[in-house]
């Protein structure tokens, strides 16, 4: 456990103890990746729990993802011991389900409600068509709710009943929200209903980290903070922690065509003269774009790690390189299955993870059910979760087939794998591991300390930091996302680029963007010019390899080191 007491915002630089020790009231902080957004908001509620006898019950931290809740209890653990449990600690979803186990009955919802699995969503929509209300009913005949109801129901719970928000406002009187430039309008009002417009709600964000509107998030509401809640205190962030000056200049150049942070500053706390430039690698095709990275991996984890990777580290602090180190970014999840493929064959493990529900992962709900219904699988809970895998995988290995269409053994496993770091984390509680596969994302069973590299896509990698990334598919038509013969609008190349901002501002010390000459997409093979992004970024901060001239053998890595 860190130290309480004075010295508890000694780890933080000013502007981050401004933010960290400012008063009651609405507070916006307004700042870049890899400022101490997260850092700064452990250390505010530890700080005031600590310092200002705030009762720690009394405080509600929502964030984005399961997997970021988990980090952030894990630091407020590390910061203010046991009394960090009585914290709640949540996502929009989960806040919304205790919300509705507390309420059930008000909600008209009987008092051992489930959340509907993938089958069981199709098959009410199947039957109810478009009618959402007919849709409604089937679910609640079954003791089901659709997914989304669980931030909706909330809400209506609310607004029509002033004395429960009292009683919410009267536990929750201290409501922080990372990552707020992605709420969408439900979750907006659900705050609202929380939070008085003068109460003490603190929004933390990055409007040009904005990278879910296809699901619904408004950035407005984010820049229109100081309007909806009173005398709302801004604080900036401007010094950059994680990424090595290059990186940093890259990531800056790149957003700054479409930056919504009106001078918007990132200035980099780590200067070291010697950090390697941005590696760009311009792939013939695919494969080649793979094998560039199982080749560079396998260099960097082998040829690396007894020496110092970066010696300019602002902590002094020597590393190694290990696979837990490296993550592989890209756009759609198609890009993944030849990056799989290369570093299987080249003997590296890999863990992949993209930003669709867990549920909807094929295998999963399977695995679930089987979970639910067997009562005669003993053991732990990840021991239950192997044995259901084995089951189903048999079962489907045989051509009857009960089994659902497109659904393979090999998915089954790779569901088992995803679901195990999960089941392991939720001790023994099965109804908690089924609530999160419920309403959690693929990206939340992932596992930091798993010795693998790790692949994404850009939504899934939002928060998340790696010592060395690679940024796939940098092309046209990709990055800026376009269907063929299509053409996105310009708000849609904004996001774009806010996403390629996200993927370049993940890597802290070494960073490759690679794209490929030919591609195959949409069962065409086409020809692929590299992004515009990368036009907006100072060609002296690319160290070139690869190259169409003939290559040396690990020629990269001589220039590179
Ligand atoms: P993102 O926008 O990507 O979510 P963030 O602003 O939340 O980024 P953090 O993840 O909190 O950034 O911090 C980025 C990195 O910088 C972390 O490794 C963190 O430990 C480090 N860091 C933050 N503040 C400081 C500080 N004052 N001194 C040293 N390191 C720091
Ligand atoms: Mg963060």
């Amino acid at each position: 456990m860190e130290e309480v007491g004075t010295g508890l915002l000694d780890r933080l630089d000013a502007m981050q103890r401004v933010a960290a020790s400012a008063p009651g009231g609405p507070l916006l902080i307004v700042a870049g990746p890899g400022t101490g957004k997260t850092r700064t908001l452990t250390h505010r509620i530890a700080y005031l729990c600590a310092e200002l006898n705030v009762f720690p019950e009394h405080c509600l931290a929502i964030t984005f993802t399961r997997r970021a809740a988990e980090e952030l209890r894990h630091r407020l653990d590390g910061l203010l011991g046991p009394v960090a449990e009585a914290v709640t600690v949540g996502t929009f979803h989960s806040l919304g389900l205790s919300i509705l186990r507390e309420n059930a009955r008000a909600a008209g919802l009987p008092e051992y409600f489930r959340i509907a699995d993938d089958t069981e969503r199709t098959a009410a929509r199947t039957e109810a068509g478009t009618d959402d209300t007919a849709y409604t009913k089937l679910l609640r005949a079954q003791d089901l709710v659709d997914l989304d109801e669980l931030v909706t129901l909330p809400v209506s719970l609310l607004r029509d009943d002033p004395e429960l928000v009292e009683r919410y406002r009267d536990r929750w009187r201290w409501i922080f929200v990372d990552e707020y430039q992605d709420v969408d309008a439900v979750q907006y009002e659900l705050l609202r209903l929380l939070s008085p417009a003068d109460g003490n709600l603190c929004a933390i964000g990055d409007p040009d980290q904005a990278i879910y509107s296809f699901r619904g998030a408004d950035v407005t509401y984010f820049l229109r903070f100081s309007q909806d809640f009173t005398d709302a205190r801004l604080v900036r962030l401007t010094r950059n922690y994680r990424s090595s000056a290059p990186i940093l200049a890259a990531a800056v150049q790149a957003i700054a065509p479409s930056s919504l942070v009106r001078g918007r500053r990132l200035d980099p706390a780590r200067l070291d003269p010697e950090a390697p430039l941005v590696g760009r690698y311009p792939a013939r095709s695919v494969a080649d774009e793979a094998d560039f990275v199982a080749r560079t991996v396998d260099d960097l984890v082998g040829g690396l790690s007894h020496r110092s990777m970066d010696a300019g580290r602002s902590d002094g602090r020597t590393s190694t390189v290990s696979f837990s180190d490296i993550a592989v970014l890209y756009r759609t999840d198609a890009q993944a299955a030849p990056v799989v493929e290369a570093l299987g064959r080249a003997g590296i493990p890999v863990q992949k993870r993209s930003h669709n529900r867990l549920r909807d992962r094929p295998g999963v709900a399977l695995i679930a059910r089987e979970l639910r219904h067997a009562d005669g699988l003993g053991g732990s809970l990840a021991a239950r979760v192997r044995l259901a895998g084995q089951v189903l995988a048999q079962r489907f290995a045989t051509p009857t087939l009960d089994a659902p269409v497109g659904v393979e053994p090999a998915d089954i496993w790779s569901a088992v794998d995803v679901l195990t770091p999960l089941a392991l984390r939720c001790g023994d509680d099965l109804p908690l591991f089924l609530a999160q596969i419920a309403t959690g994302a693929e990206v939340d069973a992932l596992d930091p300390r798993a010795e693998a590299v790790t692949l994404l896509t850009l939504h899934a990698a939002k928060g998340l930091e790696f010592p060395i990334v690679f940024l796939i598919g940098c092309e046209d038509g990709l990055l800026p996302f376009r269907f063929p013969g299509t053409d996105p609008t310009e708000d849609e190349v904004a996001e774009e680029r806010r996403l390629f901002f996200v993927g370049l501002t993940r890597a802290q010390d070494r960073l490759y963007v690679t794209h490929a000459q030919r591609r195959h997409r949409h069962g065409r093979e086409y020809d692929c010019r590299p992004t515009p992004f990368l036009d907006a970024i100072d060609a002296g901060l690319f160290e070139r390899f690869g190259d169409s001239a003939p290559r040396r053998p690990k020629d990269h890595q001589l220039r590179l080191l």
